[in-house]
């Protein structure tokens, strides 16, 4: 298999800022995909860097463990604020990974405490991605991620992912069935179902209508099976609203957020809940949910975490980045014209082009693309033959216009 440019020859990262990174020769480089989704408000945002120092001084770490700090309780406080209305409880942890394996863990203990031990299976979407733990990559949809780990991983049905432009089309009412079909005649043994909202992003940029997760909310009322949905990509204003869940005016039982959580200074994340989820732990102490990280609550990513909402909420910047998103869906929607493109799409601040049809993570086209942007000074890292950019949300126009730019000679470039 050809060998990429990234494994012979990685780019040497020195420093970083906004919307740039820059390597050891001082050669800067546009990050279409804010590092892994993370630096959602850029690189090195001077109030989080501030944030950081300023609480360094003052606590870095304590567990809590019959301890508490005033940041760990206000960010709490704040995060139930801008969540979808009922989720009122918050449990942290350090990453997208963890963020999940809490919510499977939760689930499966609220079942166990709720007398329903035969609750244990998890519903997930075809080709669906939520992390790297055993219990995260359980909900797998991508065979070869999946693969090496057959045998060991907790048990996950998947289910077909909304197919077609419209809510309307057969590609939705085949999903619709299939998930109401699972339900119904297997709810007494299933925990929850788990859904990345409106975007799965890992398997390519793969993008639905918010009809769906209506469909699962009423599904799972119905069936009293828990509905987890998880945002750690799509939350922080990517899709532009603060959670995609938002879009679909639902609230789901349970809710992973991490990544721009705590926008690329730390690691560290957070899994919401409602009321009868935590209610279901009370009581006995052998109800108690025993999950205790070392760095849960961590107070320099809990300050960073609260700088990360205000800045949020001070600096407008998801009114600031509806421009930019236009922006992007104009540009995406123009290049979908381009000879050899099978498909272009776009949601907020992501826009997503096919390169070829079903190649998947092993398409090598992407990867044509990304040596074409890296001559050009843009990382562009593709999903196999999926090219994307999502780029922090508070990137300049001159910077969204030379990356946009570059992504469009690029793959001209690689298709020629
Ligand atoms: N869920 C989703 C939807 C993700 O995209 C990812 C990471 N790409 C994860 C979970 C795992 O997050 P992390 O890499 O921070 O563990």
């Amino acid at each position: 298999m050809q060998r990429y440019i990234d494994e012979v020859d990685p780019l040497v990262v020195d420093r970083a800022a906004g919307a740039r990174f820059f390597d050891v020769d001082g050669r800067s480089y546009l990050d279409a995909n804010s590092s892994w989704w993370v630096s959602t408000l850029g690189h090195n945002h001077p109030r989080l860097v501030a944030a950081l120092a300023r609480q360094a001084e003052r606590l870095c770490h304590v567990s809590l463990a019959g301890v508490t700090h005033e940041g760990a309780a206000k960010l709490g406080e704040e995060l139930v604020a801008v969540a979808p209305p009922g989720l009122t409880k918050v449990f942290f942890s350090d990453d997208g990974s963890t963020a999940v394996e809490v919510a499977l863990k939760l689930a499966l203990q609220m079942w166990h405490n709720e007398g329903r031990p035969a609750r244990r299976r998890f519903v997930a979407l075809d080709g669906a991605f939520h992390g790297e733990t055993i219990g995260a990559a359980s909900l797998g949809g991508v065979e070869v991620f999946r693969k090496p780990f057959a045998g060991v991983l907790l048990e996950c049905i998947h289910v077909p992912t909304p197919e077609g432009d419209a809510p309307s089309d057969a590609g939705y009412a085949r999903a619709f069935a299939a998930l109401e079909k699972l339900l119904a005649e297997g709810s007494d043994t299933i925990a929850a179902v788990v859904l990345e909202p409106l975007v799965q992003g890992a398997t390519g940029m793969r993008m639905y209508d918010a009809a769906y997760l209506r469909h699962a909310r009423a599904l799972c009322d119905r069936y009293d099976v828990l509905l987890v949905i998880d945002e750690v990509f799509t939350g922080y204003g990517r899709t532009g609203t603060m959670w995609a869940s938002e879009r679909a005016g639902i609230t789901p039982d349970l809710m992973c957020c991490a990544k721009g959580f705590s926008g690329g200074m730390f690691p560290m994340a957070a899994t919401l809940a409602t009321r009868r989820v935590f209610d279901a732990f009370l009581g006995a102490p052998e109800r108690a949910f025993y999950y205790g990280h070392s760095f849960c609550g961590n107070p320099l990513g809990a300050a960073i975490a609260r700088e990360v909402l205000a800045i949020f909420r001070e600096e407008e910047i998801l009114v600031k980045a509806q421009p930019k998103a236009a922006r992007i869906t104009k540009t995406f929607a123009s290049m979908g014209e381009i000879p050899g493109v099978s498909r272009a799409r776009s949601l907020g601040m992501i826009g997503a082009l096919d390169l070829s049809k079903g190649a998947g993570y092993l398409g090598e086209l992407g990867w044509r693309v990304y040596a074409e942007a890296r001559r050009r000074g843009a990382y562009l890292r593709p999903l196999g033959d999926v090219v994307y950019v999502a780029p922090p949300l508070t990137i300049t126009d001159d910077d969204l216009d030379a990356l946009l730019g570059i992504v469009e000679e690029s793959v001209r470039a690689a298709l020629r």
